[in-house]
């Protein structure tokens, strides 16, 4: 059975685009309740300055919070070396810093260039090691860019050596805009691994903007890609696009790699218990997934119960 990595990203990648802030108390309450379902990896919260994301304010406390969890990796994201600095103070495992693959997106959204990100890798790279923390780099618009629209396959995989030689130990290929289809996730996947290792490729980041996103996973399942990125209800939806989810939907994942006869560790019937929390804690909040509504298929649990 492939054992598959589900690394949740709700109570970051979700809650980033969410308005309404949830407490500190829900969020802790959210993280236990996944833990206890079986996610063994969730990215916590992210180390930008309070004032330019109120929702993640709480980043420390979440992330000491979380490592009071026996199992849990506990991931933080960090957007430049002070982050760095401020996830290696709380005691974070693993970070991971977003490296836009389109300059121009990388520019509008932190003001550095190619080279200026470059040097916060390498920043970032040495504070990982002082600290003996996990250093991975997001290879993000890898697959397309809301500004530039089509972004360069060799770029990525020329900006993804360069992120190497900079000290990244791992990478992911992250679907930031929805652009993603199976057939380029089968293509950048095999060029980005032929450029620094399987070993150092090993996560796909999706987003469900346009209802491709488990395709895309299934694309790379085939590609041997072992490490998804989710979220629990789907959470932060798409502006643009009402209906959507925002990154793929946790429990749907889920769903499709039990029922592939992969192993993910994680209770489906616990872990959509979780969604209760979210309901409480974000009145109002568009919540996704299908199998929440549908249940998972019998002939899933009679499997599981065999
Ligand atoms: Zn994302």
């Amino acid at each position: 059975m492939t054992r598959i990595l589900v690394s949740e990203v709700g109570p970051r990648d979700g809650l980033q685009s969410v308005d309404q802030v949830m407490p500190t108390e829900a969020k802790k309450r959210w993280i236990a309740a996944e833990a206890a379902a079986g996610v063994t990896e969730i990215e916590v919260g992210s180390f930008v300055p309070a004032k330019l994301l109120p929702q993640l304010a709480d980043t420390a406390e979440i992330v000491a919070f979380a490592k009071t969890i026996p199992g849990l990796t506990v991931v933080a994201l960090v957007p430049n070396a002070r982050g760095a600095e401020g996830a290696a103070a709380a005691g974070a495992d693993s970070i991971s810093i977003p490296f836009s693959m389109s300059e121009t997106h990388s520019i509008r959204n932190v003001r550095k260039d190619h080279p200026a990100m470059l040097a916060e890798i390498r920043a970032c790279a040495d504070i990982a090691k002082a600290s003996g923390m996990h250093f991975a780099v997001g290879l993000s618009t890898a697959f397309g860019c809301t500004i530039e629209g089509h972004v360069s396959e060799d770029q990525v995989v020329r900006l993804a050596a360069a992120a190497l030689a900079a000290g990244a130990q791992e990478f992911s290929l992250s679907d930031t805009t929805g652009y993603a289809d199976p057939a380029q996730v089968r293509r950048l996947t095999r060029k980005v691994r032929a450029e620094v290792g399987d070993d150092k490729l090993t996560t796909l980041h999706l987003h469900n903007t346009r209802g491709l996103g488990l395709a895309n996973v299934v694309a790379g399942l085939e590609e041997g890609i072992t490490t998804f990125d989710a979220s629990l209800c789907g959470l932060g939806g798409c502006p643009f696009a009402p209906g959507a989810s925002g990154n793929i939907v946790t429990e749907d994942l889920v769903l499709m790699l039990e029922a592939m006869g992969c192993d993910t560790g994680i209770d489906l019937d616990k872990l959509l218990k979780v969604r209760e929390i979210l309901a409480e804690a974000l009145p109002g909040e568009p919540l996704y997934g299908f199998t929440a509504d549908a249940g998972p298929p019998i002939n899933l649990r009679e499997r599981n119960a065999a």
